[in-house]
């Protein structure tokens, strides 16, 4: 280690001596390039997240792996599932995770002339933190000053016009506007008069906003401080507006839709995908990674790129590159139907200060499906897998976004939560491992990382540019995608030519977002094409809504299955959600004995 960085080492020591000061008697650290390693025990989650997160605000800290014990703490619930010793591919790159970001760099890699794999222990693209957020293309403008994510977000979301264009997924550049209103300072409103609070309002907390973008290059923000120009652009919002921020590059996709398309797109240009494939170890020659072992095989590799989302930190484990702790911080969403996109037409939001910690504080936006989102919240919670969804979170959502849009009368079709994969020190990890080489983090992508991503994908093409891999550009590269036929979408001659053609574009099988049984065996087709095994429900449903309308699948969701079971020959009672384990002959059984369906479908 060199002089420069012994000293910088020093210097957090002292640092984290200082912040760690009343939990010095029961948590002892370590400093290592940069890194802080944290043992010992807390009294509760809730002291264990203080002390990862205090010592990840300290400057210089590149991350904190946080093995400090607290009462009640699972063991650790790894599954065992068996390592399978067979060669089952040679390649110069292995993604692991085909989330957003894993599905963004196999595309970015599809350009050059290297072997590249995508593994996923999920039968299918976007299984994991990619499938439940809000889809939305933030500016940069939320994120905080000096941070990667928020950098990448500003380039991220600048690319997204031509990459939507160019895989024909949709996108909408729908605007932001966040609105400064009477509650937007509470800490300020009892202790200025009503006058000055007012001019605060209306001056200072625009010019502060403006002068930010500007820093960050976030293009067209603009001050909104007449009320009339506001309620023009959005009639049904609260009547204490005091002035607003319009965003213009504020954007939405479906995550899910994009990822798909461009696993497609990445498969079409030469990448191979492991699906039902969880990596479970490493092998290594003189400390670097050359082969990633799974259930199904090994896999040989000069380098690996983690980007395993909430489970990026016990992948870097398995490669002895441990530099971070993931932390779970649940989301809940409230999900409302298509009429309510008459109340809103931005994403909308109001401006809190100080902003709430790690948090960007949630919006109303409408969804490129035409739905409408609130939320999400921001809990920290201690499993990762905990997606469960409580009548508190929803009433602290009501509670808020109620009072942004008074009239809203939606109808509340669906309440989820996701995960996000936080690190202690708030910020993104992408960069080689320090002490093992061979191996790439792309870890802590919470938000912004779907705005982030097509920058985040550029950035790991330039780590492995340094770490020496050749990128030779493919003189035969496919950009385009041909995008999916949408039944609902398309004009009345085109649908009647398409039925004339094929009866299957006449039969519909959801009658909410009235999807066809042609669309199902596309999806299914498709599915196959990138190397899907297993044909699920929710694969059919991201590729082609079916089960997110209305009745969210009560009608539609056997037909689905039976139609899966008919084309991929397999048992009705063996068709699944997502997967082994959520078979719909288990938690369907009494519809199925009640419509009385046979096993054959
Ligand atoms: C409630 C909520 C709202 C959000 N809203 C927004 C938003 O509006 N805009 C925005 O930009 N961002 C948003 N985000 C953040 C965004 O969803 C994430 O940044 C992004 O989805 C992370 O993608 P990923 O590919 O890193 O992770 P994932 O999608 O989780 O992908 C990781 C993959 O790794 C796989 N994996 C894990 N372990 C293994 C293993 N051992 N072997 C093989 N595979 C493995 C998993 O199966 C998974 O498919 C939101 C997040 C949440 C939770």
């Amino acid at each position: 280690m060199n002089v420069v960085a012994r000293l910088k080492d020093r210097w957090i020591s002292w640092r984290v001596s200082r912040v760690l000061k009343r939990y010095l008697d029961s948590v002892r650290f370590q400093v290592r390039d940069s890194i802080v390693f944290l043992h010992g025990s807390a009294q509760s989650y809730e002291e264990f997240l203080d002390i990862g997160l205090k010592v990840g605000s300290v400057r210089g800290v590149e991350g904190v792996v946080n093995e400090v014990e607290w009462p009640g703490k699972a063991p650790e619930g790894r599954r065992e599932v068996a390592a399978s010793k067979a060669l089952i591919g040679d390649y110069d790159v292995v993604i692991i995770g085909a989330g957003i970001i894993g599905s963004m760099i196999a595309r970015e890699l599809s350009k050059y002339e290297i072997r590249v794999a995508l593994v996923d222990k999920n039968p299918d693209v976007a299984m994991g933190v990619t499938k439940a957020n809000n889809g939305i293309i933030h500016s940069g403008l939320e994120e905080p000053l000096g941070k990667i994510k928020t950098k990448l977000c500003v380039r991220g979301n600048a690319m997204y016009d031509e990459l939507a264009r160019e895989l024909g997924v949709r996108f909408k550049r729908i605007g932001g506007l966040w609105l400064i209103t009477l509650r937007s300072m509470p800490k300020l409103k009892d202790k200025l008069p009503m006058s000055l609070y007012v001019f605060m309002l209306k001056y200072v907390v625009p010019l502060i906003v403006k002068m930010k973008a500007m820093v960050l290059g976030v293009p067209g923000v603009r001050a909104i401080r007449s009320i009339d120009e506001v309620k023009r652009l959005e009639p049904h919002v609260c009547d204490d507006v005091v002035a607003a921020i319009q965003v213009p590059t504020v954007g939405i996709v479906e995550p899910y839709e994009l990822a798909i398309a461009l696993v497609e797109n990445a498969v079409e240009n030469g990448v191979d995908t492991f699906f039902e494939t969880e990596v479970l170890g490493f092998e290594k020659e003189d400390n670097k990674v050359v082969g990633v072992i799974t259930n199904r095989g090994i896999i040989r590799t000069k380098i690996v790129i983690n980007a395993a989302g909430l489970y990026a930190d016990v992948i870097a484990e398995l490669a002895g590159a441990k530099e971070y702790t993931i932390h779970p911080r649940k989301g809940t969403i409230l999900l409302f139907d298509k009429r309510s996109m008459k109340y809103l037409s931005h994403e909308v939001a109001e401006i809190e200060l100080p902003r709430p910690p790690r948090t960007k504080g949630g919006a109303i936006n409408p969804t490129v499906s035409g739905n409408v989102m609130w939320g999400p919240t921001a809990i920290e919670v201690s499993s990762k897998e905990d997606t469960s969804t409580s009548r508190e979170d929803v009433e602290l959502l009501i509670d808020k976004f109620a009072k942004t849009i008074p009239s809203f009368k939606g109808k509340l079709m669906r309440i989820f939560a996701g995960v996000r994969p936080a690190t202690f020190n708030e910020d993104f990890i992408i960069r080689p491992a320090k002490w093992v080489k061979g191996f790439i983090h792309v870890a802590g992508i919470q938000s912004p990382g779907i705005a982030a991503a097509p920058a985040i994908a550029k950035l790991v093409i330039n780590i492995l540019r340094h770490e020496g891999i050749r990128l030779v550009p493919k003189k035969n590269f496919k950009a385009t995608r041909e995008p999916e036929l949408r039944f609902n979408e398309l004009p009345a001659e085109k649908q009647d030519e398409l039925i004339r053609r094929n009866p299957e574009w006449g039969n519909v099988v959801c009658q909410c977002e009235l999807v066809t049984e042609a669309e199902v065996i596309n999806a299914i087709e498709r599915m196959k094409r990138i190397g899907v095994k297993t044909i699920t429900l929710d694969g059919v449903k991201f590729r082609t809504r079916i089960m997110m309308g209305n009745c969210q699948g009560s009608f539609c969701r056997l037909r689905v299955a039976s139609i899966i079971s008919r084309h991929c020959g397999i048992d009705l009672w063996k068709v699944s959600l997502r997967g082994g384990g959520s078979e719909i002959g288990v938690g369907d059984v009494k519809v199925l004995l009640q419509t009385g369906v046979s096993k054959s479908g």
